[in-house]
């Protein structure tokens, strides 16, 4: 979230601050607010230049997660239907636009959509095996591609990105919210 840059809280969730520490919630929101903010400390830690489309993409992922082979493994969630309705009313821009904002951009006005257009990026990579891979070569090549976006056509071996674009929408609208149905915690 934006308190990774900026020690101003914004949300009555809950959030990180890195001068402290520590980790502030508000944990009558539920377990998911509390996985979310708990991602932030570790993505610092392991990827420092994260961008915060990955940042946040993984908090919000891990928002509503169990365990699958010994695995933590992200559910479809709340952000379902708000992502699905700006799909189909042409509010979500490219992966190349969303992976290129600063903090700035992400946390501006569309940081809804951004939110859940990061983690539902993020969601399809698992679905498809590919999220482990794709992180960590992400990481592996961060200085020639801080955005990750190479490495997300390379890991999807995909050269036309509004193809994949339109895939993605597709598997995204077809996803339902069974999740209430797999809630782990
Ligand atoms: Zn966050």
């Amino acid at each position: 979230m934006r308190l990774l840059f900026n020690d101003t809280p914004t949300t009555p969730y809950g959030y990180y601050s890195r001068s402290n520490k520590a980790l502030i919630m508000n944990i009558s929101t539920g377990g998911g607010t509390l996985v979310h903010e708990i991602v932030h400390p570790f993505v610092e830690a392991n990827f420092p230049a994260c961008p915060a489309w990955l940042n946040e993409g993984l908090g919000s992922l891990y928002e509503q997660c169990g365990e699958e082979n010994g695995h933590i493994h992200g559910y479809v969630n709340w952000r379902l239907p708000g992502l699905q309705k700006a799909i189909k009313a042409g509010e979500v821009g490219s992966f190349k636009q969303l992976m290129a904002m600063n903090p700035t951009e992400f946390y501006g006005d569309s940081q809804g959509v951004n939110y859940a257009q990061a983690r539902y990026l993020l969601y399809y990579l698992q679905q498809k095996g590919l999220l482990v891979k794709f992180y960590k070569q992400f990481l592996a090549n961060q200085k020639t591609d801080p955005s990750g976006y190479e490495t997300l056509k390379s890991v999807l071996g995909q050269t036309d990105m509004q193809q994949f674009q339109r895939n993605w929408q597709k598997f995204v609208l077809e996803l339902t919210k069974e999740f209430e149905l797999r809630l782990a915690n």
